[in-house]
C-alpha cells in the first residue's frame, strides 16, 4: 500500500494517508495535502481512500474509542494516586526517623 503520494492539487506537496476520527467518519482513511490548512496558498486537495463507514461500524468504533479513553483516564488517576501514596510514605518515614533518632 502506498502511504505517501504527491498532491494532485495545484501545489504538488507531499500528501499522506491519514485517518479521520469524527463521528461521521471514524477510522476512515483519506489523502490530504500537507498544505491543506496553511493560511497562505492553502491547498484544498482532499480525497477519501476508504469507502464510507457503515452505521453499525460507526457505533462500535466510537464506543470502543470512548472505552479506551475512559480506561486511560482511570489509569492516569491510579498512577497519580500511586505517586501520592509514595510521597506520603516517604514523608511519614522521614518524620518517624527524625522522632526516633
Ligand atoms: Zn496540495
Amino acid at each position: 500500500m502506498v502511504a505517501e503520494m504527491k498532491c494532485v492539487g495545484y501545489c504538488r506537496a507531499s500528501s499522506t494517508l491519514k485517518s479521520g476520527w469524527t463521528y461521521e467518519n471514524p477510522c476512515r482513511r483519506f489523502w490530504g495535502c500537507g498544505n491543506y490548512r496553511k493560511w497562505v496558498r492553502g491547498c484544498k486537495f482532499f480525497c477519501w481512500y476508504d469507502l464510507p463507514v457503515n452505521a453499525r461500524s460507526k457505533v462500535v468504533i466510537v464506543g470502543l474509542r470512548r472505552m479506551v479513553a475512559d480506561m486511560e483516564k482511570e489509569r492516569k488517576k491510579e498512577k497519580s494516586l500511586g505517586i501520592l501514596v509514595l510521597v506520603v510514605v516517604f514523608f511519614v518515614g522521614f518524620i518517624l526517623r527524625k522522632i526516633f533518632s
